[in-house]
Formats: structure tokens, C-alpha cells, sequence
């Protein structure tokens, strides 16, 4: 069952005079064309050089950022202005830097995105949040505020925050990369056991034990292009 297709997707940035400059900003070929095809329940790794467009492709996927050329299809549907909300409401995010609400406590956290989209009533809402909150191991904290939370505590609240959605696809952009070392591995274990709920996960990051142990595709992007789409046992294997 496919979940997303991806057809000739170009992104290109610059090239645009900015008010009072005389020339316009350089032209930078991000994504030179890339093809693929994301399976429901695959969990994929987006690997590669620091600056290869990993981070673009996947905002790509949900419209932060617009393509320059190429079609993208999430469950069937085209991702396109007229079907941004729609998709995102599908397509959950987590961000490198959490990107929690500060003024916010974390279980309001989970409850805005349902309760401002009408998703169900309250009460529905207010025992999802808590139900998430056991999940992640963070019950105690629902009270809080994000700030006197740990990088990793807020990093797990983030993911409850877009399962609070019930998405088809998480996408993951370098979710582990600002947190302090001892704090990886917390979120790493909480990503794996998403891993095995079956939920489609696309995860840029660093993380090569994570990708071998719980990826079924690892993708290495360089040049703009994917250069290698394969099960983690084959790409690592290969010298
Ligand atoms: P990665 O995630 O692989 O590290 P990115 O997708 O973040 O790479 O960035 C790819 C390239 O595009 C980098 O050279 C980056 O500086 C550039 N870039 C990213 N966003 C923008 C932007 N909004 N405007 C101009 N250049 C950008
Ligand atoms: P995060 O760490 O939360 O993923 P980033 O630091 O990668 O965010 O990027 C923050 C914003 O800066 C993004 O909107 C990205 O497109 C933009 N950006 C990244 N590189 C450049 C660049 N070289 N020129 C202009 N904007 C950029």
C-alpha cells in the first residue's frame, strides 16, 4: 500500500532580488530529481552529507517548503495548496528543536492542534492527551511548562504532540541532534517503539545504530539525488 509517491521533485533556492540589492541571491540546485515511492509502515532513514537537501526534501513533503518542480502524492492526494491542511492533519512533524508552545503546559501541548481542528470533543481529547502521556513515560509533567523540561522529556512530548493527531506518517527532521548525548537514548527507544506500532516514520539522522537496528530502507542522499535506497543490512554491509 503506497502512502506517498514522489515524481521529479526539484528544489531549487535563490535567484531572487531581495529589496535594495543589486544582484540576486545565488541560485543553489538542492534537489536535482528525486523519485520514490514510501510504502505504509516502512521506516525509512534519510542519510547523508551535512547540507545535501535532507532536511529540504523532507519539508518538502509537507509544504514548509515549495518545490520548485515535481509532484508529490500522499495517500493519493495531490500536496498542493488546496490540500495542505488536509495532509498536514495526516502527516505529523518533529522538529530538531521541539518546537513546543512555550506559553503552553505540556499536555495543552497536545491538546491545541485536536481541540482547534474540532478533531473530537473535549473529554476525548483531554483522555487522548493523557493516554499519550503515559505513553512517553511523562504523565508527572503534564502540568508543566516545556522550558523546565529536559531536551529529551521535550523532545518526547513533541512526538506525543504529533501522534495527539493519529498521522499516518511521522516525519522526523534530526529529532536527536540537539540533545545532549545522555538524552539521545531516550528518544531513540521511544522512536523504536513507534517503529513496531507500524506507523510510517521518514527520519533524518545521524544515527547509524538507529538506522541499521530499526529502518527496513535506509535512503543516502547526495548531489541532490538519491544515491542508494536499500535495507540497512545491504548498505552497511557494502564497503
Ligand atoms: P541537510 O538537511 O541535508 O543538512 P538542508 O536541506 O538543510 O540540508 O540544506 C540544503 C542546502 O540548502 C544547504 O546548502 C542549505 O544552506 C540550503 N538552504 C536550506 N534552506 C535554505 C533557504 N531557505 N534558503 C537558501 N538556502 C537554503
Ligand atoms: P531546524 O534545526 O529546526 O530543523 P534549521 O536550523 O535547519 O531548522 O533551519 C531553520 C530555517 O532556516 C529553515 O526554514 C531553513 O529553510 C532555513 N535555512 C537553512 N539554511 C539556510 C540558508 N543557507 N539560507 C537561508 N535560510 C536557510
Amino acid at each position: 500500500d503506497k502512502i506517498l509517491e514522489v515524481r521529479g521533485l526539484t528544489k531549487t533556492y535563490g535567484g531572487e532580488t531581495k529589496k535594495g540589492a543589486k544582484q540576486p541571491t545565488p541560485i543553489l540546485d538542492v534537489l536535482k530529481g528525486i523519485d520514490i515511492d514510501i510504502y505504509r509502515g516502512d521506516v525509512v532513514c534519510l542519510i547523508g552529507p551535512s547540507g545535501c537537501g535532507k532536511s529540504t526534501f523532507l519539508r518538502c513533503l509537507n509544504r514548509l517548503e515549495i518545490p520548485t518542480s515535481g509532484s508529490i502524492k500522499f495517500e493519493g492526494v495531490e500536496v498542493d495548496d488546496s490540500h495542505i491542511d488536509a495532509v498536514r492533519q495526516k502527516m505529523g512533524m518533529v522538529f530538531q528543536h521541539f518546537n513546543l508552545f512555550p506559553h503552553l503546559t505540556v499536555k495543552q501541548n497536545l491538546e491545541l492542534a485536536p481541540t482547534l481542528l474540532k478533531l473530537k470533543d473535549k473529554e476525548a481529547i483531554s483522555a487522548k492527551a493523557d493516554e499519550l502521556l503515559a505513553r512517553v513515560g511523562l504523565s508527572d509533567k503534564a502540568d508543566a511548562y516545556p522550558k523546565s523540561l529536559s531536551g529529551g522529556q521535550q523532545q518526547r512530548i513533541a512526538i506525543a504532540r504529533a501522534l495527539a493527531m493519529d498521522p499516518d506518517v511521522i516525519l522526523f527532521d534530526e529529532p536527536t541532534s540537539a540533545l545532549d548525548p545522555e538524552m539521545v537514548g531516550e528518544v531513540l527507544e521511544l522512536m523504536k517503539e513507534l517503529a513496531h506500532t507500524g506507523i510510517t516514520m521518514l527520519v533524518v539522522t545521524h544515527e547509524m545504530g538507529f538506522a541499521r537496528e530499526v529502518s527496513n530502507r535506509v535512503i543516502f542522499i547526495d548531489d541532490g539525488k538519491i544515491q542508494e535506497d536499500e535495507p540497512p543490512q545491504e548498505l552497511f554491509s557494502n564497503p
